[in-house]
């Protein structure tokens, strides 16, 4: 069991804030970031990918597509001849988007078997198996070499954030762009929803808040440019699946009449955009 100590972000003090079915939350009395205990080694591995929710395996793929398309288009400029590093690139699907898009792409993910795949899909990207870290320490990736950053669903994964972004600044360069999509902990629906927040997992062990992002911005020589809600694109069927698998009560009932509604209307392929509490984060390296 790793104790979490100290906050990593600015080094307060960290009290126990709440509880949740995945363990205690704590809370940084100075940033306000929230935290729970990594209980267990996540294994993230081929298995980690099947843990989905029933969906095929081509329903997956059209929802991860559709989003990164989203994505890439409303808030990364051209990307023709841009050098782009998807941080947790998972098996290769926003690298492929970008890829079509005339970036040349790279990639790193701690999950063997999801670069294995993403190494198929992409032949020619340079991509990592392993930590970002890592693959710093080892030349893989050169400091001051990319005009775009992506991570997506990969910042709440981390232990040590402070770490992880200064890895990143270091390898952009100087004006490039980074792009995040993480668990916003201060969203109305985690207010709400308190220790029963479904962005609660055990895979997920950092929340950071808006002044956890400014102090590492100000202590690591990026801007936060915006920060803005973040949606994402999701299928009824995926909805009703979700809400089944994770609660027995209310919700799963729910789940399961939002599953057979959207069948007998025949909506439940349809694609819908929707809040999952969840930000969009763009920082931007400075010049030195
Ligand atoms: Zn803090």
């Amino acid at each position: 069991m790793q104790k979490v100590r100290g906050c990593p972000i600015c080094e307060r003090e960290i009290a126990l804030a709440q509880r949740s079915a995945h363990g205690p939350i704590f809370m940084c009395r100075g940033c306000g970031s929230k935290f729970l205990e990594a209980r267990q080694e996540i294994a993230y591995d081929r298995d980690y990918y099947h843990s989905w929710f029933g969906e095929t395996q081509q329903d997956i793929e059209r929802i991860k597509r559709v989003n990164f398309q989203d994505l890439l288009a409303r808030h990364v400029g051209s990307l023709k001849g841009k050098k782009l590093l998807d941080v947790g690139c998972a098996t290769g699907f926003l690298l492929k988007e970008a890829q079509e898009l005339g970036a040349e792409v790279s990639g790193v993910d701690v999950n063997e078997w999801a670069v294995t795949q993403a190494r198929e899909k992409l032949p020619g990207a340079r991509i990592f198996a392993g930590t970002l870290a890592e693959a710093i320490r080892g030349g893989f990736f050169a400091p001051a070499s990319f005009d775009v950053i992506v991570g997506t669903d990969v910042i709440e994964h981390v232990t040590d954030v402070k770490a992880l972004f200064r890895e990143m600044v270091q390898i952009m360069l100087p004006g490039g762009q980074g792009i995040f999509t993480l668990p916003d902990v201060e969203s109305l629906s985690s207010r709400l929803m308190g220790g029963y927040w479904f962005q609660y997992k055990l895979e997920h062990v950092t929340f950071l808040t808006r002044s956890a992002l400014a102090l590492l911005a100000d202590e690591l020589d990026f801007t936060v440019e915006r920060i803005t809600p973040h949606k994402k694109k999701l299928t009824l069927e995926f909805i009703g699946n979700v809400l089944q698998y994770h609660n027995r009560g209310v919700l799963h009932l729910l789940g399961c009449w939002v599953g057979k509604l959207a069948r007998l209307l025949r909506v439940s392929k349809v694609v819908f955009s929707i809040g999952t509490g969840e930000m969009l984060v763009q920082i931007k390296k400075l010049n030195p």
